[in-house]
């Protein structure tokens, strides 16, 4: 069984002190659930030491970005390997790293290559632009960015992947106030699996989880994973806040059970 994964990307917030205080309230306010994955995606900073406070039953831990050369004179950075054991996942090409950091294909492709080599599993995070989108060109964006990123992978390292579809214009840093329409964000995980089916094959392309990030609220939980094949959500904004992400959760496992009674 393929267990919803929620990860909550904190991005270039909250300092050691307040990191604490917040992971100190979702350990309270967020319940384990079997068919949930909670993964929290703090800081390079604070990873640390909330590895040490959270309930491990309950979260995961994600690093937000980290380097593709594995050790050496890389002033400022923090590779791969030196997260091993630390983390379960890393999110690679965020599209604030793509757009903001000058993050080209190439370097998401090594940076995913670099996650895997060091037992990571990369969330591999696609999307399109609203200029891209008006123009027409969607799946080529999301082909473009996928082929790349997993050029260098074998089919037993590309089932450890995770995609996240993160539409650039709906995401809250980027001007977006809402999700994707549930048809959009369904033609673009089709499309998602359609070429890993090409790729890899069908069972690859059933079996790869696939996650939907982007303004995503409690309100548009049971809306987006009851879609088929979106296996979980990345919110940016609502993570912050410990009401809207244990809301999210508890919306998320209202939807699969509500989804397993009618299956
Ligand atoms: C993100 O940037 O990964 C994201 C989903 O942000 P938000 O939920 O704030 O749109």
């Amino acid at each position: 069984m393929k267990r919803t994964l929620i990860v909550g990307n904190w991005k270039m917030n909250l300092n050691t002190q307040q990191a604490s205080v917040l992971v100190h309230r979702l350990n309270k306010h967020i319940e384990e659930h079997r068919d949930i994955e909670v993964v929290l995606a703090p800081s390079l900073l604070t990873l640390q030491p909330i590895s040490l406070q959270i309930d491990r039953r309950k979260f995961r831990l994600a690093a937000q970005d980290a380097f593709y050369v594995d050790e050496g004179a890389y002033t400022g950075e923090v590779s791969f390997t030196m997260l091993r054991g630390l983390v379960h996942y890393a999110l690679v090409g965020h599209s604030e790293r793509r757009i903001h950091l000058g993050e080209t294909l190439e370097v998401v492709r090594d940076k995913v290559q670099a996650a895997i080599r060091n037992g990571i599993s990369p969330i591999l995070c696609v999307g399109e632009t609203k200029q891209e989108r008006a123009a027409g060109e969607t799946k080529r964006v999301i082909h473009d960015q996928l082929t790349t990123a997993l050029a260098n992978l074998t089919p037993e390292e590309v089932e450890e992947v995770v995609i996240a579809y993160e539409p650039v214009w709906a995401i809250t840093s980027f001007g977006g106030d809402r999700p994707a329409k549930p048809d959009e964000i369904q033609s673009a995980i089709r499309w998602i699996r359609h070429i890993i089916g090409e790729l890899y094959g069908e069972k690859l392309a059933t079996e790869l989880r696939v996650i939907y990030g982007a303004s995503v609220d409690a309100e548009f939980v049971e809306g987006i994973l009851s879609l088929e094949g979106v296996d979980g959500l990345l919110p940016g904004t609502a993570s912050l806040n410990y009401h809207k992400f244990a809301d999210i959760v508890a919306a998320a496992h209202r939807t699969l059970q509500k989804a397993g009674q009618n299956g």
